[in-house]
């Protein structure tokens, strides 16, 4: 009874303000912390991207036991002072290759149980007993705590002692397999060993011992792999990340999902690349940016030609931040309508389509 009180007074009060102006003055209100956190985002993220994350594996831990693993693992590319990189076989897209790379896409396409020869190279010697290790994550923040393990299937055709890990070293039998005690999180590693004469890497052997489609395990949610280079003790010295899908065509999935990526950037790419010379393409500019109901009203459309990809990058923010206002205010203003034609009938349903809408 109380709460229905507070809400017919409420929605009585609210038709005392002008509702337009105000919107007015709270958007341009909005605006201005909007656009210069635009700006201080981006120039956070061109100041500390790099290793803001990463001090605490760094710090050697005291008598040398080994630092506990973060519980969600870090999944930035971290080269570190051994300049730590990983490259892959040109494989290319046939039907019949089993892995093949995508640099595009930094993510590899393998078939299930088959060997994925992965180049390590460092452009200084490492400390001695020096070891690779590979974990796998879910790349989806929603997933992203839960641990990666094969699917009961492949599991129970199994009778090796790490047959619940997905991610497996072949060829060596200095292989060894984890699992963290307090995340259940599973690695495999291998002594790092230095290049042979004559050669400038190290390849070791990855096997992905389950299909991305696998139910009860992957279950279609994509995964990275990360790979550290790490002391014995633990100490993360570098870290390569990329994204895996383990599916019967690896060749055709490589081919298919790169031209899908090229279809989606095209918009955005043009625009941008187009320096002199450009014919006005008004399509690949409302293509690129996902296509609200409130831009669909605002039939004009600029081209803007911006040098450098950080300038894009951070007018490409605030474009959108301007979009996201455009689109809010005007859902408030069709509502605030609404309200003012409903008003004597009933105060609580009212509010409740005001409140609706200021969620969204
Ligand atoms: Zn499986």
């Amino acid at each position: 009874m109380m709460e229905e009180q507070d809400f017919e007074n409420l929605s009585l009060s609210q038709p005392l303000l002008s509702q337009s102006s105000f919107i007015e003055l709270w958007d341009n209100i909005k605006l201005i912390p909007l656009i210069s956190q635009l700006m201080n985002d981006q120039a956070l993220a061109e100041r500390f991207d790099e290793n803001l994350f990463e001090l605490p594996p760094e710090v050697p831990s005291r008598d040398g036991v080994t630092p506990p693993a973060s519980t969600v693992p870090v999944t930035s590319d971290y080269p570190g002072e051994y300049g730590f990189q990983l490259r892959f076989q040109k494989s290319g897209t046939a039907k019949s290759v089993t892995s093949t790379f995508s640099e595009q896409l930094n993510k590899l396409y393998c078939q299930l149980a088959k060997t994925s020869p992965v180049e390590v190279l460092v452009s200084k010697e490492l400390p001695a007993d020096a070891v690779i290790r590979a974990t796998a994550v879910y790349k989806k923040t929603e997933h992203v705590a839960e641990v990666v393990r094969r699917c009961p299937h492949h599991q129970n055709e199994d009778a090796a002692e790490h047959r619940s890990h997905l991610i497996r070293v072949e060829g060596s039998q200095r292989a060894q397999y984890f699992e963290d005690t307090h995340t259940k999180r599973q690695s495999v590693t291998v002594p790092y060993e230095p290049p042979q004469l004559g050669s400038e890497m190290t390849t070791i052997l990855l096997s992905f011992m389950c299909n991305s489609s696998c139910m009860g395990g992957m279950n279609r949610r994509p995964i990275l792999t990360i790979l550290t280079l790490e002391t014995p003790e633990g100490l993360v010295l570098g870290r390569r990340c990329f994204e895996v899908r383990v599916c019967a065509c690896p060749g055709r999935d490589r081919k298919t999902e790169e031209a899908n990526s090229d279809k989606m950037q095209n918009g955005t790419k043009q625009t941008k690349k187009r320096k002199s010379a450009p014919t006005p393409d008004t399509t690949s500019v409302k293509k690129s940016k996902s296509a609200s109901s409130a831009e669909e009203e605002d039939k004009e459309v600029f081209v803007l030609h911006v040098h450098g990809r950080e300038n894009y990058e951070m007018l490409k923010k605030i474009n959108d931040g301007l979009k996201l206002l455009t689109k809010e205010s005007k859902t408030k203003t069709k509502v605030s309508v609404k309200q003012e034609f409903a008003l004597p009938s009933s105060g609580k349903k009212l509010l409740q389509r005001g409140e609706r809408s200021d969620s969204d």
